[in-house]
């Protein structure tokens, strides 16, 4: 359990990555097969359902991936039919940093989390706690 420390009232934004982190990790060559199939749909890791389920409706998901826009309809078509809520998808993304401001090092307004390709989510949850100052 990753436990970020922020006010329950607080709205929270998730910056997600998409291979390897909700669904399997494909590589180039296969996105490319898949891109050729209309009817081409990825399932979910573990926990991933879960996840989005217990995210309050006004928490905010933004996907960021290496994907290029060239996948945008075949990825947004994976989430489509798994009926998950983002904001946006921001693609042809290299390794992220979050960088963002706190008014004292006990209140993380920023944490990055690394979890094992493919692993899904099913140990890795954000709950809201109380603010640390
Ligand atoms: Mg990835």
């Amino acid at each position: 359990m990753i436990f970020f420390a922020v006010e329950k009232r607080m709205t929270r934004t998730f910056f997600l990555d998409i291979d390897g982190t909700i669904v399997p990790n494909m590589d180039w060559n296969e996105l490319k097969k898949a891109r050729e199939d209309p009817e081409f749909v990825q399932p979910l890791l573990d926990g991933v359902r879960h996840f989005f389920v217990s995210l309050p409706d006004s928490d905010i998901v933004i996907f960021t991936t290496a994907r290029t826009e060239d996948y945008r309809e075949l990825t947004e078509r994976t989430l489509k039919h798994h009926e998950i809520q983002y904001k946006c998808m921001l693609m042809g993304l290299l390794p992220r940093i979050l960088i963002n401001d706190t008014p004292n090092m006990l209140y993380q307004k920023a944490i990055g989390i690394n979890v094992l390709r493919n692993s899904g989510l099913g140990d890795t949850f954000i709950v809201a706690g109380q603010k640390l100052s």
